[in-house]
């Protein structure tokens, strides 16, 4: 691809500014996602931190579910952070009543598997795919991803083992929030997926 990429952010709910901020600093096109037709025009996407439940129910009443879990059947890069990785996983434990996610990352995550909001933490991980320095990681209300299926690569854990970030092919996912801390090698990875496709 030459040039910039043009990514979206989908800009339901959630800490849509704080990723726009990072992928543009990168010199990324950003644009908010809300719509059908706005999806149809990126070459990568990426799913924030909020609450899984809201934008899964949002994304029905907006007709944004099918178009998105159509478009990452057909490969489109995608970066979920938190909630954005529960709605990358293909199956969840502790979602609410008739929750569903997008699905296309053959994991199984925990939702607020560390407690309530008072139980959020930071930490350094090890994470060899970005390079020799640690990863400042902000879990916030964060799910764990318990189950990895064939083909998913695990990017980092926790010291206790706990799997907290993953790839598949074109989709990356994170149970902490790199987009609020300076952290910008997960979205350069995200961006060089988006270019390589
Ligand atoms: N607990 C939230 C959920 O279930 C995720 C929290 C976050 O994105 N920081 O969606």
């Amino acid at each position: 691809m030459a040039g910039n990429p043009r990514v979206g952010v989908l800009a339901l709910q959630g800490d849509v500014r704080e990723h726009a901020r990072v992928l543009s600093g990168l010199g990324a096109e950003v644009c908010l996602v809300r719509r059908p037709e706005e999806l149809a025009t990126v070459d990568g996407l990426v799913l924030p931190g909020g609450e899984s439940s809201v934008i899964d129910k949002l994304a029905r009443a907006f007709g944004m579910r099918q178009p998105i879990c159509d478009a990452i059947a057909a490969g489109l890069p995608v970066y979920g952070t938190c909630a954005g990785l529960i709605l990358l996983a293909d199956r969840i434990t502790d979602g609410i009543d008739g929750q569903q996610t997008f699905g296309g990352l053959d994991v199984t995550v925990r939702r607020n598997a560390f407690g309530s909001q008072v139980d959020s933490f930071e930490t350094d991980l090890a994470v060899p795919v970005l390079g020799e320095a640690p990863v400042h990681a902000v879990f916030i209300r964060a799910p764990l991803v318990e189950q990895v299926g064939d083909g998913v690569e695990v990017l980092a854990r926790l010291d206790a083992g706990g799997v907290v970030a993953v790839r598949a092919g074109a989709l990356i996912g994170s149970a902490f929030h790199p987009e609020v801390t300076g952290e910008h090698r997960f979205h350069e990875l995200f961006l060089d997926t988006v270019r390589a496709v």
